[in-house]
């Protein structure tokens, strides 16, 4: 809160403490209002796999004894929905909690182009139609502490919704560089569908999608980029994300070497 009131002798101190008193309520409202919307919002996102699976299950009471086909099918499609459930009740968890993660105990001495070589292998193995430009040369010899597992998931995150909103262009840049002597700074650029101003404030929020029909389309929760900087946050770095629409986006991670 921005005013406290230590005690009350006078009609000036009761007045600050009824300013204090409403700023605090109009905070536990929107707060209230907050948490109401995030379960609103998880109950939909789980509603539909859920349904799906239920739907499977119908299908093979009603046929999977006689019809060996409809037994494998249904039996894939619901093993792969449960997977997606699994990752949407760990990315809810994951965003819905605001205390400090437990990091202290992971932290490695990571070496940054080793992870993003890495991930950009993996993700050309599934997406062989991309073209990644890797630029890690100025972070020969850089190391960060992090939970080599948190810096996975942030550039996971970032460079999965490159690829995803991609569009017709394939080429996906990603560099990294020391911008001071404590402080890397990793990008990813893509020259994909981009986002429109409007939007641009709102893609860290949980559950923000731009364009609900296209994001549907593409797959995802809209909690990615909310995990990305809780994350980030987490080490005092900090996330941003520029963007023209049909040009392209610029994500920039910045995070300290070493963290207080
Ligand atoms: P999602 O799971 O929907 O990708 P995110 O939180 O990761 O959720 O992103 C929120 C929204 O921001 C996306 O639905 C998408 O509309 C937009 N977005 C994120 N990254 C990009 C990008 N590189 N290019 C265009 N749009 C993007």
């Amino acid at each position: 809160l921005a005013a406290r009131v230590d005690f009350i002798d006078n009609k000036d101190e009761l007045s600050k403490l009824s300013l204090v008193f409403n700023e605090m309520m109009d905070r536990l409202e929107e707060s209230f209002h907050h948490q109401n919307q995030f379960v609103e919002d998880a109950s939909h996102e789980l509603r539909t796999p859920i349904s799906i699976i239920e739907g499977h299950l119908n299908l093979l009471i009603r046929w999977g004894k006689e019809d060996p086909s409809v037994l494998n099918e249904s039996l894939k499609a619901s093993l792969d929905e449960l997977a997606r459930l699994k990752k949407l009740i760990q990315d809810l968890l994951l965003s819905s909690q605001t205390e400090p993660l437990q990091i202290e105990t992971d932290i490695e001495r990571v070496d940054p182009a080793d992870v993003i070589i890495k991930i950009v292998d993996d993700f050309s193995v599934i997406h062989p139609e991309m073209i990644f430009e890797v630029e890690t040369r100025y972070l020969s010899g850089i190391w960060l502490a992090i939970s080599v597992g948190h810096l996975k998931q942030i550039l996971m995150i970032v460079i999965d919704n490159a690829i995803k909103y991609s569009g017709d262009e394939k080429t996906i840049r990603i560099t990294g560089k020391l911008v001071t002597e404590n402080t890397v700074q990793l990008q990813i650029i893509d020259s994909g569908l981009g986002i429109s101003n409007e939007h641009i404030a709102h893609v860290f929020d949980r559950f923000y999608r731009v364009e609900k029909a296209r994001s549907r389309k593409i797959g995802g929760s809209g909690l990615g980029l909310a995990i990305a900087k809780r994350l980030v946050d987490n080490y005092q770095g900090s996330i941003r994300l520029e963007s023209v629409e049909h040009e392209g986006t610029v994500v920039t991670v910045v995070l300290p070497r070493s963290f207080a």
